[in-house]
């Protein structure tokens, strides 16, 4: 559900536990969190009483920005690619070697819900997004998806592949995540 309020647009988000309206700035604005059974009239009532902390609220938001290795920059897919390429063919090698495994073939796509993927094939794929994460979160992602050659799934028998390699991946996969709701899509 969405309530027009004028200049605001705010999402809803029915929360079973919740017993008070409440608004919440979220990464891409702000949103009115609400029990169940809360009315439309009522949700718009409160939104219009709280326009002035909408609008202050978004007026400290900070736009979402591209990043080159974890570092503010303006950065195109073009230049993303041509990166993440490079640093593909420096540690896949590395990683493979110490894993025992190698990817049949490997490549960049423009996903933007998953970090990398593995086929039954042996095809990796990795988003062109990890350009803009920090090195080690995409040697992370790197060990996953050469530890998938392995185990297809995400047994523990996999967790026990990657955590051979990377016994902090615990803490990288959740950076990772992180990083996932900071950064902004790439220019063309
Ligand atoms: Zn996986």
């Amino acid at each position: 559900m969405m309530i027009h309020s004028p200049p605001f647009q705010i999402p809803v988000k029915v929360h079973p536990r919740r017993r008070r309206m409440a608004l919440v700035m979220t990464d891409t604005g702000v949103e009115v969190r609400v029990p169940p059974h809360a009315s439309r009239r009522t949700i718009e009532a409160f939104v219009v009483a709280n326009h002035a902390w909408i609008e202050s609220a978004l007026s400290r938001q900070t736009p979402r920005q591209t990043f080159l290795w974890g570092v503010s920059h303006p950065l195109t897919s073009i230049d993303a690619r041509d990166a993440l390429q490079v640093y593909l063919s420096e540690r896949l090698p590395v990683w493979s070697a110490r894993m025992g495994c190698e990817p049949n073939r490997v490549v960049i796509t423009n996903m933007k819900s998953r970090w990398g993927s593995c086929s039954s094939r042996g095809r990796v794929a990795f988003a062109l997004n990890l350009a803009q994460v920090p090195k080690p979160l995409v040697d992370y992602v790197i060990v996953h998806e050469l530890a998938h050659l392995h185990e297809m799934n995400h047994s523990s028998r996999f967790w026990a592949h990657v955590a051979a390699q990377l016994p902090d991946y615990q803490t990288l996969r959740t950076q990772l995540r992180d990083w996932g709701r900071r950064i902004g899509p790439l220019q063309p």
